[in-house]
């Protein structure tokens, strides 16, 4: 089976027929059933073989496809320590939350990489990836691909990206090793963007798009990456029993005497933003970031620039303010501050009058004249935080920046690509707030590329076709889409409308807004009693209440111009460089209309992933987290269940299983079973099928499949189709 066949359907199944003919044009499931229906249908359950239910390697060939039978299915791999599967065109991977010895060895990598068919060998990652590597190369002409990566916190989206960057990496070995300096772009963002929540010891706290960049001879010669969210907010405020990012721990962890001494964190220092929730692995690695630093050329003086700013957050955190006598008087620094004040300052090269004055007193024009306005003590609490997470936020991008002038390619040298997505999955918390809306729109966004992808496209497809067919059901999720992005009255363009009023936000004011708006639409729900205003939103994967208090706060994300200006005039070189060319955002001489808010950011860079997710043939692997404590080979059947269900997994093998599942090129079907006919003109085809035109191929392949009924040999179960492909039932 070429890769082109598997890439859109399923595979043979090891007795060799290509099964599920039977189901093409009888009545399938429409629906899977729910949740409860599965649980109680438990029982009824059956399979083709129960006692075997973990050698099923692609769950289109389990019987009945039920969530219950799928379900039964991956938790007998599970248990038999078999964690890939297929569904189809999709790949679930299931977390066993522990190091399997040898499934990602090199041996295995080269298995796959040389197998003639890499599809009949046991399901695995590196399936996807090879699967992906040889359709680069296209039938006509390359074709980009992509690899989307989804799943909950936890899931492994990242342990499988940094699994399938191995894999292109490890392929081959350059003279500049660029492979490997690909590869180090991963701990130094894992430092800088990753950090330990309740779900997941490393989790991510930004989104991901790498382009792996191949040549004219598919090696890899260098790679981007596109980051999106960072969850900066995390720098200043941590939630209960979560920690910072990761970095910072780092350099508490792996600093020298000398080190220590200059970033001002002493043996048993104390910093407020550094909580002490449990331990993880990733923070012993500052010796592994430093050197992934330097082999992709930031050079130690930059390294230093770098830590001295992160230093200097850390310091920040422990500056708290203290009420003045009088309010026409600035806040005054309370207890030890004065000297984290100083701290501060001298680690980000700042004068200390300055950033006490930046973080204590506000400018206001009055025309052209300016007003100096005392800040309330919260408000100095709500500059300083500002002025870490800029900081932070900054350094981010610079780091992002500096790595994509590292690894990627000369224009010149790559013509294909392949990407890997790795973005934060659904999530759904007892507070969320526009960080979470931002997220759960980004998943929407995702499943409807999924869904348009595989589900409506090849459905459609075989109704263009004529093919006898019962369509199968799946949620479309176009409506909870217009409910958020729609314009003029999603809940984004409301929300910018609102920002740009230059009026104090007021929660309770833009919830009935949002009633007065949005109150007709299905997906959209608010409880009348609630204290809190709030408003529920029906996703794809679950409703999700998001709360409105400070979500026109963090949508503006003002940056107070002192704190630029502060920051333009720092003597460390990687500050200046950073906010040089800044222009003040959000001051007031600029004017509200003009700024550009969060969400329409964020929306713009999703619109530009989306389009490339369009151009690129895409793979998907849902990843699965068997149990939310992490726990070695635990299998807990509800959560696997909700998250099958969320990314609709069971639609997903219902139309495989039922559809198409193998889909020749006309030129590839030729030269398979060009020798069945005895025309010597379709012998000549085979050994010069550049030279036939598409009419040509199919009379072709109609001329084999003509010659072949008349023989019997290969049966009813064929279909040539008017494109370029003939299918197989
Ligand atoms: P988040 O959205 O929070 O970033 P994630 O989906 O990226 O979560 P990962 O960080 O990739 O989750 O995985 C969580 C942890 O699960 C890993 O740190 C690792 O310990 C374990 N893990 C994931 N996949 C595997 C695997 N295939 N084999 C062994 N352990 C794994
Ligand atoms: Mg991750």
């Amino acid at each position: 089976m070429t890769s082109e066949e598997s890439k859109r359907g399923g595979a043979a199944n090891s007795n060799g027929s290509f099964g599920k003919a039977e189901r093409v044009g009888k009545e399938v499931a429409s629906h899977p059933p729910s949740l409860d229906d599965s649980l109680v249908g438990d029982l009824r359950a059956f399979l083709i073989d129960e006692d075997h239910l973990h050698t099923y390697d692609d769950l289109t060939k389990v019987n009945p496809v039920t969530p219950t039978t799928v379900l039964k299915c991956l938790q007998a791999r599970y248990h038999a320590q078999v964690f890939y599967t297929h569904a189809g065109c999709t790949l679930v991977a299931l977390n066993p939350f522990q190091p399997i010895p040898d499934l990602y060895s090199l041996d295995v990598m080269r298995e796959y990489h040389n197998a003639p068919q890499p599809q009949e060998s046991k399901p695995h990652i590196f399936i996807v990836a090879e699967e992906a590597y040889r359709n680069v190369q296209g039938q006509l002409e390359p074709v980009n691909q992509s690899l989307v990566v989804s799943g909950e916190s936890g899931a492994g989206k990242t342990w499988t990206s940094r699994c399938l960057m191995k894999y292109y990496a490890t392929s081959q070995d350059t003279v500049d090793h660029i492979e490997k300096r690909v590869l180090d772009s991963n701990p130094i963002m894992e430092a800088f963007g990753n950090a330990c929540t309740l779900r997941n010891h490393n989790s991510s706290r930004f989104g991901k798009y790498i382009q792996l960049q191949l040549d004219r001879s598919q090696f890899l010669v260098g790679a981007s990456v596109q980051t999106y969210l960072l969850e900066k907010t995390r720098v200043a405020c941590q939630p209960a029993n979560e920690r910072n990012f990761h970095i910072f721990y780092q350099m508490m962890t792996g600093a020298s005497g000398e080190q220590r001494k200059e970033w001002k964190m002493s043996h048993g220092q104390r910093f407020n933003w550094l909580p002490k929730a449990a331990k993880t692995l990733e923070e012993d690695c500052f010796q592994e970031t430093v050197e992934a630093m330097s082999h992709l050329g930031i050079n130690s003086e930059k390294q230093a620039e770098i830590f001295r700013i992160l230093a200097g957050i850390l310091q920040l955190g422990n500056i708290h303010f203290d009420a003045p006598l009088n309010e026409s008087e600035p806040c005054t620094l309370e207890g030890q501050s004065k000297e984290y004040l100083q701290g501060a300052a001298g680690l980000l090269c700042v004068p200390a009058v300055e950033l006490q004055a930046c973080l204590a007193v506000r400018t206001l024009m009055a025309g052209k004249q300016s007003i100096l306005k005392p800040c309330s003590r919260s408000e100095c609490g709500v500059r300083r935080d500002c002025l870490a997470k800029v900081l932070y936020a900054h350094l981010f991008e610079w780091l992002t920046m500096f790595i994509n002038n590292s690894i990627c390619a000369d224009n010149s040298t790559w013509c294909n690509f392949i990407g890997l997505l790795d973005v934060y999955g659904f999530e759904c918390f007892q507070m969320n707030n526009l960080e979470q809306l931002c997220i759960n729109y980004a998943n929407e966004k995702l499943q409807q590329h999924f869904v348009a992808h595989y589900l409506r496209a090849q459905q459609e497809e075989y109704v263009l076709e004529g093919l006898e067919w019962s369509f199968v059901r799946y949620q479309d999720n176009q409506s909870c889409l217009d409910l958020i992005e729609g314009n003029p009255t999603g809940v984004f363009p409301l929300l910018n409308e609102e920002c740009r009023l230059n009026r104090a936000s007021d929660a309770g004011k833009f919830r009935v807004r949002l009633e007065k708006e949005l109150s007709g639409r299905g997906n959209i729900s608010w409880d009348k009693f609630s204290k809190e205003p709030h408003f529920t939103v029906a996703h794809y994967a679950g409703r999700v209440s998001y709360q409105i208090e400070g979500m026109m706060e963090k949508n503006k994300d003002p940056v107070p111009p002192e704190i630029i200006a502060l920051l333009q005039g720092s003597g460390n070189p990687l500050l200046c460089q950073v906010f040089g060319d800044q222009e003040a955002e959000n001051s007031a001489t600029r004017g509200l209309s003009k700024v550009v808010t969060v969400v329409a950011k964020f929306k713009n860079s999703l619109e530009s992933l989306m389009k490339i997710l369009h151009s690129t043939t895409p793979h998907y692997t849902r990843c699965i987290k068997p149990n939310p404590d992490c726990k070695p080979l635990t299998f807990h059947k509800k959560e696997v269940i909700m998250q099958l269900e969320a990314c609709g997994i069971v639609e997903t093998i219902h139309i495989s299983a039922a559809g198409f599942p193998i889909r020749i090129p006309f030129s590839g079907f030729i030269q398979r079973y060009g020798l069945i006919s005895g025309s010597s003109q379709i012998k000549q085809l085979v050994h010069n099928l550049e030279a036939g035109d598409n009419d040509l191929l199919r009379s072709a392949v109609e001329a084999i499949v003509s010659t072949a009924l008349g023989r019997r040999s290969i049966g009813p179960m064929f279909r040539v189709e008017s494109e370029s492909c003939a299918s197989l039932v």
